[in-house]
């Protein structure tokens, strides 16, 4: 984007949203956008995709079309934009006649700059040529198609009216296609592109790593207990509990509300009346936690979710990614925990099996489903980091070593949550020979997971009587090990090669060549076990807050929000409140530097806010009004948090083009200091031009300076040039060329 542009952008940004910067691939995206490229957007939930189309239309003043495929969410899309101040509207069949009306009469008459409709709808007879005459009868000037995973078949959430959208390239050969989703798998973006026609388009693919969850596996011992147990951790906070039946959801729910947890219970059996009462509770804050099936998913408005929980396994990591991707997209620590048993295992290869009976599926599409429940269970029962697994599973290569000495800082792996088992060679001498012993004593037969860890915890249960298996030696070995961390530590032997699960009915564990060489004494294993966790986020990283203010400020927002009918994170994100109780406005300018606090916000929610903080400030003694001296006025969520945070956040700004002033005010850092960022950033990022920082005349001066004298000594450069040129504009241009390998040789001064 031309320096101009950028700017324009970042007001926008601030008048509108009261954010200070853009991430590193949304300034990409809106910059594509506005060269008029086509362009699909591949970033996690929470990543930020809406700016990525707000923006532009508003910045050039025309309109764009939204195709979106759920109209609960078009509506609350549409209230959140009106309350910026954001001309937008969405046409779906809800609508009364009046209120269609009132919508065309917006996109003919220019005011409109974002247009939310339906595909269905979008392509219904004659919707195409009305649509025609917007924008001075140029019709639509772009299209962006959120979830677009939705027109593949090898997505995970296909819709065939999606299919249809290919009429649109040929309707509008001229208009812009910006396509978005959180579907990672090539094969899925590939189609994307095929099937909307995309020309030449920018592919950008974002981090996929969420560096604010932390992710934690418990062996499963009793689903209730530790269900209340993790979700009175996050009293009075969102938690999402996912089961895999309906009854169980409900009975989980019951058991809960047993414990004065206001809970509810989701799932695609129940009516969508009694759906939509629940979703807008959760989405208004009346209640906080929902039992539910996966059916509980896109429609979710509640950007505060601070806890996932898997009561049962996923059944691929897709899905597992999908479904805690719904904790924190507000970007502040959520804790996403995995109830995991290798009984789910069983239950989902099952389950497989008969979906694939009914349905008559191929026995390479069961293979295939059974493949992706066996890299939940590597996943569960492995030892290494949690966000490296994934995202290395997702193509992308994560080192968590570059966070810090301790790994990720976010998986239980990582925070050091798992115990090494004291004697775990011992121990799987034990398992092994059990197994052994098993074999040779039912001539050959293998048998599963659960009777294993029967034998070895001495059960008296008939299959194993009657098979005799209570008078092997083995028999009550590991008495006192809990079923779970059993089957978890069987599990992690098959993980190792040493034991492996056969048959395909009923999957049984047998020996390997390896497994000999451990009773033999040959090999050591190192078998890992939970404890229980300490801390529940990274919480202590977290600017503190007042949370007697946060917690009077939510419930205003949860009054607004019902009041209006529309959820919470609407009028705030949990961000801003968190900020507002930091900083504990009082007035309507201390109010503005709030993060999330854009000008349409300030007029409107201002002094309800404002007075509320007073009132709550003055009834507890608080001091208000606290800009930290030469602190940042705004902060966003959005990175992993480096060593440097400070650091961090310069080079954030950076990559938006901010000028040095501003960073040093945002940071609260010395000029000099943030020179010395942007050298480094400018190194490391290797950024395209410098033009935000250098002029281009000062840039070719000091080029040429270097490369006449043939050196990086400033000091030279500085007098060759008269000390017309500052030192600090100097080193920039000499780490510039030094970026692009162009710098004269020896070591700057
Ligand atoms: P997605 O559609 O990718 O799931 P959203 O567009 O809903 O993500 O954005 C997630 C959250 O991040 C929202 O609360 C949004 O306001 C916030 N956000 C997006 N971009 C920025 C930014 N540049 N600075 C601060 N917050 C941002
Ligand atoms: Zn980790």
């Amino acid at each position: 984007m031309v320096p101009e542009a950028r700017q324009h952008v970042l007001d926008a940004l601030a008048q509108y949203w009261g954010y200070t910067s853009l991430r590193p691939v949304q300034e990409e995206a809106i910059s594509l956008a506005m060269s008029g490229r086509d362009s699909l957007v591949v970033m996690p939930t929470g990543g930020g995709k809406s700016l990525c189309y707000q923006i532009p239309p508003l910045i050039q003043g025309r309109l764009s079309v939204v195709v979106s495929p759920l109209i609960a969410l078009m509506k609350d899309q549409v209230d959140g934009l009106r309350l910026i101040g954001y001309p937008a509207a969405a046409l779906h069949s809800g609508q009364e006649q009046d209120d269609q009306r009132e919508v065309w009469r917006a996109v003919d008459d220019g005011s409109l700059r974002l247009l939310f409709i339906a595909p269905e709808r979008l392509l219904m007879p004659g919707m195409l040529s009305r649509l025609a005459r917007a924008n001075n009868g140029r019709g639509p000037v772009a299209f962006a198609i959120d979830e677009a995973h939705c027109i593949s078949q090898w997505g995970h959430d296909f819709r065939p009216e999606y299919r249809r959208l290919r009429e649109l390239r040929d309707t509008y050969p001229r208009a812009v296609f910006n396509a978005f989703t959180a579907t990672a798998t090539p094969r899925v973006r590939d189609d994307i592109v095929a099937q909307l026609g995309l020309r030449d388009p920018g592919v950008l693919v974002g981090v996929f790593d969420r560096p604010n969850l932390v992710y934690r596996v418990v062996p499963k011992s009793s689903v209730y207990a530790q269900t209340l147990e993790i979700v009175r951790r996050h009293d009075k906070e969102a938690v999402i509990v996912y089961a895999i039946s309906r009854k169980n959801t409900e009975e989980l729910a019951d058991f809960l509300k047993g414990e004065k947890v206001a809970a509810e219970a989701y799932h695609a059996g129940m009516n969508a009346d009694q759906r939509k009462r629940v979703q807008d509770a959760f989405a208004q804050e009346r209640i906080n936690v929902v039992v539910a099936t996966v059916a509980f998913g896109m429609g979710i408005d509640r950007s505060n979710v601070r806890c996932v929980v898997h009561s049962s396994m996923p059944k691929s990591i897709e899905h597992y990614q999908q479904e805690t991707g719904r904790a924190g997209r507000d970007g502040l620590p959520a804790e996403c925990v995995l109830l995991y048993s290798g009984g789910d295992v069983v239950r989902w290869n099952k389950l497989i099996e008969m979906g694939g009976e009914e349905s008559g599926a191929s026995k390479e599409w069961l293979k295939h489903q059974r493949d992706h429940v066996g890299e939940v269970q590597s996943f569960a029962v492995g030892a290494a980091c949690r966000h490296q697994f994934l995202s290395e599973y997702f193509g992308q290569p994560y080192q968590p070593g570059v966070l810090s000495a301790q790994g990720c800082g976010a998986c239980d792996v990582c925070l050091g949550e798992l115990e090494s088992v004291p004697d775990s060679t011992v121990v799987a001498q034990k398992i092994i020979s059990c197994v052994a012993r098993m074999n040779r004593a039912s001539g050959g037969l293998t048998f599963g997971v659960g009777h294993l860890v029967g034998v070895l915890r001495g059960s008296m249960a008939k299959q194993i009587v009657e098979r005799g298996h209570d008078t092997l030696t083995t028999f009550g070995l590991l008495r006192d090990t809990h079923q779970a961390v059993l089957s978890g530590f069987v599990n992690q032997l098959i993980d190792m090669g040493l034991l492996q699960r056969t048959g395909d009915q009923y999957p049984t564990v047998d020996l390997t060549d390896a497994s000999w060489e451990v009773m033999r004494g040959e090999r050591k294993v190192a078998l890992v076990s939970a404890k229980v966790p300490v801390a529940v986020t990274g919480e202590a990283e977290q600017e503190p807050f007042d949370t007697g203010v946060f917690e009077a400020l939510r419930a205003l927002r949860a009054q607004l929000a019902s009041e209006r009918g529309v959820p919470a994170y609407i009028i705030f994100s949990d961000n801003s409140l968190r900020d507002m109780a930091r900083i504990r406005p009082t007035n309507a300018e201390t109010f503005r530097r709030v993060t999330g606090v854009g000008e349409a916000k300030a007029r409107e929610f201002g002094h309800i806010f404002t007075s509320a903080i007073a009132d709550t400030c003055a009834n507890n003694g608080l001091a208000t009004n606290q800009v930290p001296k030469g602190q940042p006025p705004k902060r966003t969520a959005s990175a992993p948090r480096p060593r440097n945070p400070q650091k961090a956040t310069s080079f954030e700004m950076f990559k938006s083009r901010a000028n040095i002033a501003d960073v040093a005010e945002r940071v609260g850092l010395a000029l000099s200091t943030i020179r010395a960022h942007l050298v480094d950033f400018i190194e490391t990022e290797k950024p395209g031009d410098i033009g935000a920082w250098v002029d281009s005349e000062t840039y070719r001066a000091v080029t040429d300076a270097a490369r006449n004298l043939s050196t990086q000594r400033m000091k030279f450069i500085f007098e060759h040039l008269g000390g017309q040129v500052s030192y600090d504009h100097i080193a920039f241009v000499l780490a510039h060329l030094r970026s692009k390998g162009e710098a004269p040789a020896g070591e700057p001064s």
